[in-house]
């Protein structure tokens, strides 16, 4: 009976939380558009504001937060994933549920840490099977083409404020985007491409690799993984 009470009080505060981080606006679903990344991209803390008062999609309409990413602004990495889960949309930061916690160590295996790289998702906003019933576990969904291309914008202005020297994709979705390459992650995972961040900046070596989650229902891909980190922190080395 307690913990049936615990879980209501939480529910009540989580939900209290989203209509206090709400304004009234939250509420309507707007259309889809495409976001322009600014020519001059600005500050990570300035596209951050931006992001979190963006609508652009409906995404905007059912999040808690936005979630514009985490990390050091001279990264010389961006890791770049799909887009928020439940937890991020509670806690505002990327990857900080199992599968952030596995990222973590990926990253501490070559000497990197959620501090010295910057970690992004394609979608800022939380996209939920059913956006009516925010506060429920098993909610996720991967967003949708329109949605991808309705925030695509602030990722890219994200990359051309930091500028990286290489960029580490998590899974299909982000590669698929980044790269418009349809070929499935098994075959290209490894394959070093390249990026074009556009505004005549030089390319950037882009290397896909596994989402950490699916690391975590199938062990067998983190040999795949650590051969990746190991390509990584030898790139890294030359530069
Ligand atoms: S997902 Fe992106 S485009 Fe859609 S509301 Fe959030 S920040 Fe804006």
């Amino acid at each position: 009976m307690s913990a049936e009470l615990d879980e209501l009080k939480d529910l009540s505060r989580a939900l209290r939380r989203r209509v206090s981080l709400s304004d009234s606006s939250d509420w309507t679903s707007a259309p889809a558009v495409e976001t322009k990344a600014p020519a001059t991209p600005g500050t990570l803390a300035e596209l951050a504001a931006k992001i979190h008062a963006c609508r652009a999609c409906p995404l905007g309409a059912s999040r808690i937060q936005a979630v514009p990413g985490v990390g050091s602004p001279d990264a010389k990495v961006m890791f770049i994933g799909e887009g928020p889960g439940f937890q991020e949309d509670h806690q505002g930061e990327p990857f900080v549920g199992r599968s952030g916690q596995l990222l973590d160590k990926i990253m501490e295996s070559i000497g990197l840490s959620r501090r010295t790289v910057y970690i992004a998702n394609i979608v800022k906003c939380h996209p939920m099977k059913n956006p009516a019933d925010p506060e429920s576990r098993g909610n996720d969904r991967p967003p949708t083409p329109e949605e991808m291309q309705a925030c695509r914008g602030w990722l890219e202005a994200q990359i051309r404020t930091i500028k990286p020297k290489v960029i580490v994709t998590l899974g299909a979705v982000p590669a698929k985007a980044l790269l418009g390459d349809l070929t499935p992650i098994t075959k290209i995972r490894g394959r070093w491409r390249t990026y074009d961040p556009g505004g005549g900046l030089p390319l950037i070596k882009l290397l896909p690799t596994f989402h950490p989650a699916a690391l975590l229902r199938n062990p067998d891909l983190k040999r795949d993984v650590w051969t990746d980190m190991k390509n990584l922190q030898k790139e890294l080395a030359t530069i």
